[in-house]
């Protein structure tokens, strides 16, 4: 629903003068740019977006919308979204992103807003690596919030367990840091309860000496799903418990954002070449 027009100008003035933050209106350059948009079936319509710049400036935000009554969402890489977001505020995290990797530790500091692939670059030199999912283009935050089953999971177990610290602006726009001894039970509902906890603008993680990795994917065409998912359930018996594996059908999220290929553009040349590559793959060439 969309929110009352004088409210929403109110609160984007109060933030354009007490936050660094961009501030965007759908009629502004930029907007539509500024929301990440890996499923190119949906089309989000926020009545304001706040490019973080600062886990400050999204306090500020929630503070000031809490007040207003006005929804605030918090938006990654985009990889989770179900439905397009209506209304509201969005908080876009991608201006957040970035990687302060403690070597000895074998720990990194992960901002909001950052993608496994901005991850690995930071730590693989170090000979460490990250218990990241199967596309380095999704956001880290969004994947650890839903628990985290990668392609080392039955090896490592869930991304999720190796979560040291949260930090989050809580619904009244405090900053909070939770973990196992400070908020306990926030930090266990945060690592796996998904959205809805608050925005969460850091996570410590563990990072693990991995030197090798043997890892693909196989495409087949949706006709021969039945004989696919027998095969895949027999030759799973026969793996060893540190291998993982997953199976899943990609048709009708390929076939969604075909039809937006053409009409919509790509938000980066790797979405493109993502998209692309998958659907080269999908033998069945029946979308
Ligand atoms: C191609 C692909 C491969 C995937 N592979 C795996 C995999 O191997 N293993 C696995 O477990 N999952 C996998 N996923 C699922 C993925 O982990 C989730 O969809 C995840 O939520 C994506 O996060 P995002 O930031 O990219 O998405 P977004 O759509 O930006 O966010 C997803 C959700 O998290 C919330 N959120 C994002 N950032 C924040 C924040 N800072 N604070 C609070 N809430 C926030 C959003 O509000 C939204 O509800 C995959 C998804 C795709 C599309």
């Amino acid at each position: 629903m969309t929110t009352a027009v004088s409210h929403i100008d109110d609160l984007a003035a109060a933030l354009q003068a007490a936050t660094t933050s961009p501030v965007l209106r759908p009629h502004h350059p930029g907007y539509t740019e500024a929301l990440p948009g890996f499923n190119l079936a949906l089309h989000h319509r926020p009545d304001l977006v706040l490019v973080a710049q600062s886990a400050a400036d999204v306090a500020l935000t929630v503070e000031m919308a809490e007040a207003r009554g006005i929804r605030v969402t918090a938006m990654g890489a985009g990889h989770g979204a179900l439905a397009a977001q209506e209304g509201g505020i969005a908080v876009v995290t991608s201006g957040l992103a970035g990687v302060t990797l403690d070597a000895d530790a074998k720990t990194a500091r992960v901002s909001a807003g950052t993608t496994w692939q901005q991850v690995m670059d930071a730590v693989t030199p170090a000979g460490l690596a990250p218990l990241a999912g199967s596309s380095p283009l999704v956001g880290v935050v969004g994947y650890l919030l839903g628990g985290g089953l990668g392609p080392v999971a039955r090896t490592f177990g869930y991304a999720a367990d190796h979560v040291r610290s949260i930090e989050l602006v809580d619904g009244r726009g405090r900053v909070l840091v939770a973990d196992a001894e400070t908020e306990p039970e926030l930090f266990w509902a945060l690592r796996g309860g998904k959205a809805g906890l608050g925005i969460v603008t850091s996570v410590t993680v563990d990072l693990f000496p991995v030197s090798t990795l043997y890892a693909g994917g196989l495409y087949f065409a949706a006709p021969d799903i039945a004989t696919v998912m027998h095969g895949w359930l027999d030759w799973g018996r026969t793996i060893p418990e540190t291998v993982s594996t997953g199976c899943c059908e990609y048709t009708c999220f390929l076939k969604a954002n075909m039809d937006c290929l053409a009409s919509r553009q790509m938000h980066s040349a790797a979405e493109a070449a993502f998209i692309a590559q998958a659907c080269e793959n999908h033998s069945g060439k029946n979308l």
